[in-house]
């Protein structure tokens, strides 16, 4: 038997982290079997066939590294509304599903107000197909469904908890239940690997399996990802949106090194790990099933490591979007003709040790290319202090006079300025830099004052000057 696995979003215009995750076990569960990943689009609700949401999900399945073309579809659940309503048809005729027109109020005053499920009053009152009236699945009365699930075992759920549940709309539409199992019988699936939030749909589907004489699949719920409340991330709350992280800068790799670790981990104490590991060493049934913690912070860490790692070719490379501007990234604070390649060239290693995520190249490294350096007013006046006109007045003299414009001669040259002031480096050096950068932090400050060079150093250096009279 050929395993056949399916990834099966629902388009809402953005990707989901916890989505991107149940992706990537499915794509390395294939993977190791030798099976087929599938995709499919859940579009069957109107607001949702957006031809760009469909995009939206394809470019980030692409960025995690499942690449269109290296899977089987996608598919489009619209495209199937005829074997939804067939399925549906046959659970009506083998007397698996029957017709019921009770609104929820009359099942709320038969059930003493209590909402806990449709009570069954139609189930043989023999009703034909009409306007309004939903189709039920006649839910056995006895026994119980037993699910198998890679990572939770058997979970078992009494047949008589399971309400009868409705599987078509009075509009004669099949609902999600429905739609779901059927396109996954019509596309040979033989493992559903998904979030737990599924898990309470099991026992419904695998029972329609049943009715419909299929075998059902083997499950697999992945645990549910967590803030650091312990509540479910959720899109309204929390930062959920893949391409939301891409934008910021987190290197595709890191990423889904990062999403592999929610619930399961490497073998040894290592966390930061070669794809290639992953595919070798994941386990579904080693994963844990209780919440993952979505930690931010970490992901920042790891990422940051990731960016250290790059050879410095690739993460001059990698900056482009940032330094440039895309459809889905700002451009940076200066004009196109205004970048110098050299310089960016220059600095780049600098900024490498120092950035966790790609967009932090650019308040790095503006004070290049842009005419007059963006100050910052919190840090200016955090930097300049009572002496720090006389101590500019006396760098720029320095820096005036100095043989060389490299890093080694200027700081030396501060450092005396500042000691003749009784003055360490670092206190010497803020005026100067919030001066010529415009900000207190940044890349190192003689290095820098080398690659923006003597005249745009000592002008800038200047104006602060005059702005302190
Ligand atoms: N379309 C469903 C969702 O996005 C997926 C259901 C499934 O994986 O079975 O939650």
């Amino acid at each position: 038997m050929t395993v056949r696995v399916r990834f099966a979003p629902s388009p809402t215009g953005m990707f989901h982290v916890g989505g991107a995750r149940s992706a990537l076990q499915n794509w390395i569960y294939a993977k190791q079997q030798g099976g087929v990943f599938v995709l499919r689009i859940e579009d069957t609700d109107a607001a949702r066939n957006r031809p760009e949401w469909t995009e939206g999900i394809l470019s980030a399945l692409d960025w995690i590294g499942i690449e269109r073309g290296s899977y089987e579809g996608p598919y489009f659940q619209s495209a199937y509304a005829d074997e939804h309503r067939s399925a549906a048809r046959r659970l009506h005729d083998s007397g698996r599903a029957y017709y019921c027109d009770c609104t929820r109020e009359a099942v709320q005053a038969r059930t003493g107000n209590q909402y806990t499920g449709y009570d069954g009053f139609c189930r043989d009152r023999g009703l034909p197909p009409g306007e309004g009236r939903a189709l039920r699945f006649r839910t056995p009365d006895e026994g119980s469904t037993v699910v198998t699930d890679l990572i939770r075992g058997e979970p078992t759920f009494e047949n008589k908890l399971i309400e009868d549940f409705v599987i078509a709309r009075g509009d004669g539409s099949p609902v999600f239940l429905l739609a779901n199992v059927v396109d996954d019988m019509t596309m040979g699936i033989t493992h559903v690997i998904r979030a737990e939030e599924h898990l309470p749909n099991t026992p419904k589907q695998q029972l329609l399996w049943d009715a419909l004489g299929v075998k059902p699949p083997i499950w697999a719920h992945v645990p549910v990802v967590v803030n650091e409340k312990r509540q479910k991330l959720s899109k309204r709350r929390d930062k959920v949106a893949l391409e939301a992280y891409r934008d910021e800068g987190y290197l595709a790799a890191a990423m889904r090194n990062y999403l592999m670790l929610l619930g399961w981990a490497p073998s040894g104490d290592r966390e930061i790990v070669p794809w290639s590991v992953i595919e070798d060493e994941f386990r579904l049934a080693e994963v844990n099933p209780s919440p993952a913690f979505f930690d931010e912070k970490k992901l920042r860490a790891f990422n940051g490591e990731y960016i250290r790692a790059l050879p410095v070719e690739e993460f001059v490379e990698a900056c482009q979007p940032w330094l440039t501007g895309t459809d889905t990234i700002a451009p940076p604070p200066w004009q196109p003709d205004e970048f110098d390649p050299a310089a960016f060239a220059a600095v780049a290693p600098l900024a490498q040790t120092r950035i966790a995520v790609l967009s932090e190249i650019v308040p790095n490294v503006d004070f290049l290319f842009v005419a007059t350096p963006l100050i910052d007013e919190a840090a200016w006046a955090k930097a300049m202090k009572a002496g720090s006109a006389e101590l500019l007045d006396a760098a720029i003299a320095a820096f005036e006079a100095v043989g060389s414009w490299d890093a080694e001669t200027l700081k030396s040259t501060l450092e005396a300025v500042g000691a003749e002031r009784g003055l360490k480096l670092g206190k010497a050096q803020a005026p100067v830099r919030v001066a010529v950068t415009g900000r207190t932090v940044g890349l190192p400050l003689f290095e820098s004052l080398e690659v923006l060079g003597p005249e745009r150093s000592l002008t800038r250096m200047r104006a602060a000057r005059v702005r302190l009279v």
